[in-house]
């Protein structure tokens, strides 16, 4: 099954959030089901000096941008210690530049951003039909690529090469949508008939994910909670008439994670390594954690937060209990980018409460890794979560996620009272409504566990045996790719 995998955005060449690191990630294993996969992403202007050998191909193609030619480059190179081909998309007008969506420093979109992925709609199915693949399944994602089953229902339909394409989108956060001034639809070069309250248009904008969610075979979104719950008004985001009205063909497919990068017994980012039959090296990760953020080297527990600095967070719950937290034995460090209002709200604690509480404004790699590893707890009280990476990466180092039961982090954190530590599913701490006293009521739940050393490691362990992995996840989208195959 020839599979094209469309990404804006893939570890370790670009990323912003989770979007990367799926994208870079289940590749792997759809392949090593037998899926014939290719990627196709942007070339930003940082990929080209990256450490990954890439190599200018011979192919150039043209797309219309309303009645301008513009030209684009293809440039090749492979998923790192992989036999995965990534094809980038060079245009440098659109993409050389700093930054994936927002101008640097900032959360402002680029004014460009629908010329931009417009351009990488066409120019993948451009670029795919020089190279001759004729693909089985093209794979969507997200908003940046919301025009692609548009485009091959409509301008691209009667090209040979994608006679039998069916396409999928996932929808990693419906949250993004893409959305543009509706005179944008003059550079998109599909006909204004399109543009209608049925298929592309948005309370008088135009909606590049909407144009995904209605053109495409089939839609998946990143767990089963998740998929439930933008069907409803409370999550959908405005566009929850629209999925129910494609509710047979909507699906739940949770996240696994990387175990070759996000491995406590390889990871090269710690101080020590350690694995679940020797926890040693995880008290010298908090030792170091604590002497890099400044902080007393106590035995008191670590509240780890690596995380947008967004609404959808629940930022605004930990705000509200900060002082209440502070009044508890703990420390806690955070590493996040985002919103100006949280950055100077967390700067503010951090010289506060010097001896408590440690910032870091920055992205940072090595930092989410080392943070993951010392930390004894993970904080992630989202607002919604369509699957959220980080709880589980937690739960492989050892660190016990404090969740709020909503998407993604319902469907993999069990709560301690919702079944026995003795019972291996149990994994952390949950609470449903969002509220900031159940936060607060919540992570002391944790504090009071966390003095049982015995409960307590019986916990890390059993979140460290548990095994998210791609593969199963692989094999449910393989079943769906075969599935949608079906139906031509
Ligand atoms: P989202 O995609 O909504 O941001 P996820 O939990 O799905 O949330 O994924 C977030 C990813 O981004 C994780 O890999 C996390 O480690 C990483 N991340 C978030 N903020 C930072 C940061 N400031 N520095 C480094 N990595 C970060």
């Amino acid at each position: 099954m020839k599979t094209i995998y469309l990404s804006s955005e893939v570890v370790p060449f670009a990323k912003t959030g989770g979007l990367a690191d799926i994208a870079g990630a289940i590749p792997k294993s759809l392949q090593k089901l037998g899926v014939e996969i290719v990627l196709f992403m942007p070339l930003y202007g940082t990929i080209k000096e990256c450490q990954y050998p890439i190599t200018k191909t011979d192919i150039q193609f043209e797309v219309k941008i309303g009645d301008k030619p513009k030209t684009g480059y293809v440039y090749k190179g492979f998923l790192p210690d992989t036999q995965v081909p990534i094809y980038f998309l060079d245009n440098e007008q659109y993409f050389a530049r700093k930054g994936l969506y927002n101008y640097p420093g900032t959360i402002k979109d680029f004014d460009d951003n629908s010329e931009r992925f417009i351009f990488f709609a066409q120019g993948a199915l451009e670029a795919i039909e020089k190279l001759k693949i004729c693909p089985d399944i093209v794979h969507c994602n997200d908003w940046q690529t919301g025009l692609v089953p548009v485009y091959l229902k409509t301008n691209y339909a009667r090209k040979a090469c994608f006679k039998k394409t069916k396409t999928i989108i996932t929808i990693h956060n419906l949250a993004y949508q893409g959305l543009f001034w509706h005179w944008d639809m003059n550079m998109t070069g599909l006909d204004w008939s399109l543009f209608n309250w049925k298929q592309l248009e948005f309370y008088g904008k135009l909606n590049f994910l909407k144009g995904g969610i209605v053109f495409s075979d089939l839609i998946t979104t990143v767990s089963k909670t998740y998929a439930e719950e933008i069907q409803t008004p409370e999550y959908g985001e405005g566009l929850d008439g629209v999925l129910r009205e494609r509710a047979k063909d909507l699906y739940g497919i949770i996240n696994g994670i990387d175990y070759s990068i996000w491995n406590t017994e390889t990871d090269k980012f710690i101080i020590a390594n350690y694995g679940l039959k020797n926890l040693n090296g995880k008290q010298l990760c908090k030792r170091a954690l604590q002497r890099k953020y400044k902080l007393p080297e106590r035995d008191c527990p670590i509240i780890g937060m690596i995380t947008r600095l967004t609404d959808q967070k629940g930022l605004d719950l930990v705000v509200n209990k900060f002082m209440d937290l502070m009044k508890v034995d703990l420390q806690f460090v955070l590493l996040g980018t985002g919103d100006q209002r949280y950055q100077e709200l967390f700067q503010n604690y951090a010289k506060t409460y010097p001896a408590k509480v440690a910032v870091k404004l920055t992205f940072d790699e090595r930092s989410a890794h080392e943070i993951e590893a010392g930390s004894d707890m993970l904080l992630m009280p989202s607002r919604f979560e369509p699957c959220g990476l980080n709880q589980l990466y937690s739960l492989r180092y050892g660190t016990i996620p404090i969740v709020r039961s909503t998407g993604g982090l319902a469907d993999t954190i069990t709560d301690v009272r919702t079944d026995p530590i003795s019972s291996s599913r149990a994994n952390g701490f949950s609470f449903k409504e969002y509220d900031s006293d159940l936060l607060l009521a919540t992570v002391v739940r944790a504090m009071d566990l966390f003095k049982n050393k015995k409960q307590w490691t019986n916990l890390m362990k059993n979140g460290m045996a548990q095994d998210w992995s791609w593969e199963r996840s692989a094999r449910e989208y393989v079943a769906l790719y075969k599935k949608v195959v079906d139906t031509r």
